[in-house]
């Protein structure tokens, strides 16, 4: 990337010419016998100009691309499974609430005291 820059704003022939030729001495990495036209910035290996292609808005050889979207792919499994923990966390949370709520709602219905005293304050609150 940065070379090509350096290409345009120098026109040291010499330099370029060295770095053009090094850059044309690489052969393809599945393509011994083309010339390589990029360079993966993943591996850093050469390859032909049918070899890369265009991933994420970089040029990447088919075996970097693979690999990206399994990794991508990885990271979608794990977002899931934490994803699925939350869902079970927040599962476990509700069942326990539930069962308190359960419990506290057999508790008030048990004592018949409760429901004696409510009903002698409600009869004042009619009779004032
Ligand atoms: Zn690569
Ligand atoms: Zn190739």
């Amino acid at each position: 990337m940065g070379g090509m820059r350096n290409t345009l704003r120098h026109p040291m022939e010499q330099h370029v010419d060295s770095k053009h030729v090094s850059f044309a001495q690489s052969r393809c990495f599945n393509h011994a016998q083309r010339e390589a036209a990029a360079r993966c910035p993943e591996c850093g290996r050469f390859f032909c100009r049918e070899c890369v292609s265009e991933h994420r808005n970089r040029l990447l050889c088919a075996a970097c691309i693979a690999e990206e979207t399994a990794k991508a792919q990885l990271d979608q499994k794990r977002n899931f499974g934490s994803l699925r923990m939350v869902f079970r966390i927040a599962l476990g949370v509700l069942v326990l609430w539930g069962s308190f709520f359960v419990i506290g709602k057999a508790l008030l219905s048990v004592p018949s005291t409760f429901h004696e005293h409510k009903t002698i304050l409600e009869d004042d609150w009619d009779s004032s």
